[in-house]
């Protein structure tokens, strides 16, 4: 065991999930914060367990070119960010290193690489804030929480933030000096104003703001109003009622002061309506990119059914509706399912179907009701799939899953239990949503393994016909496999997996064109290809199970 207040010198080797670099010293991993990968420091341990220690950097014998000078004059103290010690190319390289050794380590893949969607700017691009607002000396003020405590950190100028954001904090905490507004206090529970929340449209540059009080209404209303008109792009201004203890920040209970209570931004090219509590990512231009990415891997077609689970306002099945034949949303959060209805109606979609419930319970219900989605989209929180949603991608046993992750130890716990069920990983890729702090989003794609690998196949030709109420033809598979995979069949290995799953042929079934003359083994990407069309005609069941 390492002993507490000594110093050690150490190499740094790796980095925790929050962003700390991790040294190995005496066999105890010692975690660093405002460390960098192979940086040679000498370190002071401030707490000491048996396989675990925390230490502080007292020297840099040996110093990272990828150092840089802290850009934010805070950094040190405001548990807002993780990297400002280093330069952005680093923290991409940890970024998607973490994927990776999360795939390779829990969930069983052997990548040797995951790319990252770098952001193009680390300034300015999040555009929600959540201020807490404290008191010192006799005056308010706002910021955010120093690492690990409740202590708020003041900072003039954000630099993750649009200048708005900090124009708008600072007219409400004029308006609060002024006024005399009481300001909360946690550890008697007494005091009005509690959180300063500004959420700005990327696109729109609308601004909503919410206040969140201890109470029921406000001071001097006009006076703060007249204050937050002189912001351009101010819109709307919401109180929210949070007199409970505790660390959650919006209340229940929302009062619209000023302006329709809401705002709308462009996401996609389509049009959102965001009230407060509607989950929105809050880099815009990276969500967009990581949208992009997760509908291009969905390789949606005109017939398909998407089922997009943990859908918040529905931005990503929105953004997926024009590209399928029906797109499905669920959403726990009653006031997201309304805000993703209304933003299908204010973009004319009408291909788009939304429910409020749990993730897994709806999936499964809806399985139960007949719905089988040909690729289904999750966007989980940090806690990822609930063993009812893996329970239902089983059963509905879609051609595509396409998981949007904002934890990859959960989404290779994921991955590990999907393999259980027939899938594997297709491809893996990280996107930066957050530059200088440590969260990483990845998009993933998962696919049905090869047909040989899994399939259990019950024979029934008896119901084939009856069951199907209309005989499908070779050139149907043919046109579904070609729009969806963007390559031709022939009859004869169409024929080939017919045979295979002990399907009798129909005379109808025949099509016009020539078998070859040499029989050929049909390629195991065209048999996969063939039986998800065959799946799609109802010919066999989703589970590969003749019908
Ligand atoms: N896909 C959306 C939202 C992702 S955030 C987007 O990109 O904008 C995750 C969403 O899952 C949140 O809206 C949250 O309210 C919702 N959620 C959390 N737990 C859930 C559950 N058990 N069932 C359904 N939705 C849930």
């Amino acid at each position: 065991m390492l002993i507490k207040n000594q110093i050690y010198e150490a190499v740094i080797t790796d980095y925790t999930a929050e962003g700390q670099g991790v040294a190995h010293i005496e066999g105890c991993a010692v975690f660093i914060p405002n460390a960098i990968a192979g940086e040679r420091v000498r370190v002071r341990i401030e707490k000491a367990q048996k396989t675990w220690a925390a230490g502080k950097i007292v020297e840099l014998l040996e110093k990272s070119p990828h150092r840089v000078n802290r850009e934010c004059p805070v950094a040190k103290l405001c548990g807002g960010c993780d990297f400002w010690h280093m330069d952005y190319e680093e923290e991409c390289r940890l970024k998607s290193e973490r994927v990776r050794a999360c795939l390779n380590r829990i969930g069983g893949e052997a990548l040797e690489k995951v790319p990252i969607i770098a952001a193009p700017s680390c300034y300015g691009y999040r555009n929600k804030a959540q201020y807490p607002v404290a008191v010192k000396k006799g005056r308010a003020y706002a910021g955010f929480y120093r690492a690990g405590t409740h202590d708020v950190v003041e900072n003039p100028r954000c630099r993750i933030l649009p200048e708005e954001s900090d124009a708008v904090k600072n007219a409400i905490i004029d308006y609060v000096n002024q006024f005399r507004v009481s300001v909360y206090d946690e550890t008697t529970g007494k005091g009005l104003l509690r959180h300063i929340y500004v959420r700005r449209g990327a696109v729109s540059g609308q601004i909503l703001v919410c206040l969140v009080v201890n109470g029921q209404s406000l001071p001097k209303v006009e006076a703060l109003i007249s204050r937050l008109k002189a912001i351009s792009g101010f819109t709307t201004l919401v109180l929210s009622v949070n007199t409970k203890k505790g660390n959650t920040v919006l209340g229940d209970k929302f009062v619209t002061l000023c302006g329709p209570g809401y705002i709308e931004d462009t996401l996609c090219g389509l049009n959102f309506r965001l009230s407060p509590r509607s989950f929105y990512q809050v880099n815009h231009d990276q969500a967009e990119r990581l949208y992009r990415a997760a509908i291009d891997q969905a390789g949606i077609t005109k017939r398909d059914t998407v089922l997009d689970l943990y859908c918040g306002v529905g931005t990503i099945t929105l953004a997926m509706a024009g590209a399928a034949g029906k797109v499905i949303g669920v959403e726990v959060i009653p006031q997201a399912v309304e805000d993703a209805k209304d933003n299908a109606r204010r973009n004319g979609i009408e291909n788009a179907e939304f429910f409020c419930g749990d993730a897994g319970q709806a999936a499964l219900e809806l399985e139960k009701s007949g719905v089988h989605p040909d690729v289904v989209v999750v966007d989980p929180p940090r806690k990822g799939l609930s063993a009812d949603t893996i329970e239902a991608l089983h059963r509905m046993a879609p051609r595509r899953i396409v998981y949007v992750s904002c934890d990859p130890a959960t989404l290779a716990r994921d991955v590990a239990l999907l393999k259980q069920h027939g899938y594997e990983l297709k491809t893996a890729q990280a996107a930066d949503l957050f530059p200088r702090c440590a969260h990483v989003e990845t998009v993933a794609l998962l696919g049905r393994k090869q047909v040989g690998d899994y399939l259990h196949i019950a024979v029934n030709t008896e119901d084939l016909e009856t069951d199907v109420g209309r005989i499908y033809t070779n050139d149907d598979i043919k046109q579904y496999i070609e729009e969806k995979y963007g390559f031709k069949v022939h009859s004869a290995y169409i024929g080939q997996v017919r045979e295979k799953l002990g399907i009798r042929e129909h005379e109808n079934y025949h099509d016009s064109h020539t078998s070859p003359r040499k029989p050929c083994v049909c390629p195991e990407e065209k048999k996969a290809a063939i039986l998800d069309a065959l799946k799609h005609f109802g010919l066999i069941s989703k589970r590969g199970e003749t019908l």
